[in-house]
């Protein structure tokens, strides 16, 4: 399939002019064959230092290896690998003198790494070679870092160019692919949530990168069920998906059109607050959460009706005390830069209320909650927080923290500090 990047770059109608670092995109059958031919056109010549693990060595690595016969070679060790501290310091330890550009290797987290390592060593160019379509931070400017345990989204360096082989992501672990459905489909809340902030806030929205994000969704819907199959057509729509979606984030300069309340709730099951095994993949939280977050707001709509003004009351402030007291003191720290200025802030009361129709038909465009649920396990992905592995008396304290964890308005956010509806009413 083909992406041709300067087709998204450029003056836009939302009078921007969007920018990319992104160069090439290829994403085909035997893809990888022509990282040698890619590197030459890109320019980049002298030492490439392939990140990857265990698992992506034996998945495309070796080949990328290989194929760049002047190469370093940092292959982190063990199962238990995640963006943060531990892993970066094992890759600088490692950092040889003499690179000329990083070849990243893998999925979510190496790709994260990735990114940050060449943002942290001068913008030195990074090329990444996905081994499975998991996750939309490929062709995202941006990383996810757990840094001091909170979730810190980071302008990274972006990837100068991204390989991806149908072959090497339809042979991935399923469980990896049905993340990168999880993923996806989150998106559906992200732009309800989106359109929601422009109407409340008037936070700018681009039509053009709205649509291109609900495009690669309704795309690759047409196609999901083959997934299962490992098709590689099917992956192949999927893969084109959310590389799409990193596209906007790239676009946009930060992931607002990719990351709403579905990240958010995803973000605290990430930080171990409940558990301190989060053996779960990025997309697999994002898919139950979106979950959540319909049936939340289905139940918001069923509840206020047609009378928004029985429901929604002055803004209740920000709660700093609750969040202290459930994070603790150094989570909370790390949490409330992205909290200023304060989102509850900028919500036009008068404009919540005399919206309220247009509202509910934004958010009654997606899927419902029954119909999610039911495609979410035809094709084999997690649906619920046991499949998560956590329990149900998760949920309370997570509905009351989620919406903090970023700056970014959410009918999720309203919900918790403009109405006067309780938990119990819409759990
Ligand atoms: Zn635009
Ligand atoms: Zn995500």
């Amino acid at each position: 399939m083909k992406i041709n990047v300067s087709n998204f770059t450029g003056k836009c109608e939302c009078g921007q002019k969007h920018d990319m670092v992104i160069k090439k995109i290829l994403l085909e059958s035997g893809a990888l064959e022509r990282l040698p031919e890619l590197c030459g056109e890109l320019g980049l010549i002298g030492k490439a230092l392939i990140i990857c693990d265990s698992n992506t060595w034996e998945a495309a690595a070796k080949r990328a290896a290989e194929l760049l016969p002047d190469h370093a070679l940092i292959k982190l060790q063990g199962n238990d690998i995640h963006p943060n501290e531990k892993t970066v310091e094992e890759i600088e330890t490692q950092y040889p003198a003499d690179v000329s550009f990083i070849v990243g290797v893998g999925g979510g987290v190496i790709t994260d790494t990735s990114k940050y390592i060449g943002k942290q060593h001068g913008g030195i160019p990074v090329v990444l070679i996905p081994t499975a379509a998991s996750v939309d931070g490929f062709a995202a400017n941006s990383s996810v870092m757990t840094f001091n345990n909170f979730k810190h989204p980071l302008t990274t360096q972006a990837a100068a160019a991204i390989i991806a082989d149908t072959k090497v992501l339809a042979a991935a672990p399923y469980r990896l692919i049905a993340s990168g459905l999880g993923d996806l489909l989150g998106k559906y809340i992200a732009l309800g949530d989106w359109k929601f902030a422009n109407i409340v806030t008037g936070e700018a929205l681009c039509p053009r990168i709205f649509s291109m994000v609900n495009e690669a969704v309704e795309r690759a819907l047409k196609i999901i069920r083959k997934i299962k199959d490992r098709d590689e057509e099917a992956v192949e729509a999927l893969m084109y998906a959310l590389i799409l979606s990193g596209l906007t984030i790239q676009m946009w300069g930060n992931a607002r059109p990719a990351s709403g309340a579905e990240h958010m709730i995803a973000h605290v099951w990430e930080l171990a607050l409940f558990s301190p095994d989060t053996g779960f993949l990025h997309g697999e939280t994002v898919g139950v959460a979106a979950i959540i977050c319909k049936k939340l707001y289905e139940k918001l709509f069923a509840v206020i009706g047609d009378n928004p003004r029985d429901y929604f009351v002055p803004y209740k402030g920000f709660p700093h005390e609750m969040l202290k007291e459930r994070f603790g003191s150094v989570v909370y720290n790390e949490l409330m830069p992205y909290n200023n200025p304060d989102e509850g802030m900028l919500v036009d009361y008068d404009k919540l209320i005399a919206n309220w129709d247009e509202i509910k038909t934004v958010y009654s465009a997606m899927p419902s909650s029954i119909e999610m649920e039911r495609l979410f396990r035809d094709c084999g992905m997690k649906v619920t927080l046991e499949d998560l592995g956590l329990s149900n008396d998760v949920l309370p304290v997570t509905l009351e923290v989620g919406s903090y964890v970023r700056g970014r308005m959410t009918l999720y956010r309203v919900w918790h500090c403009f109405t006067n509806i309780d938990k119990a009413d819409v759990m």
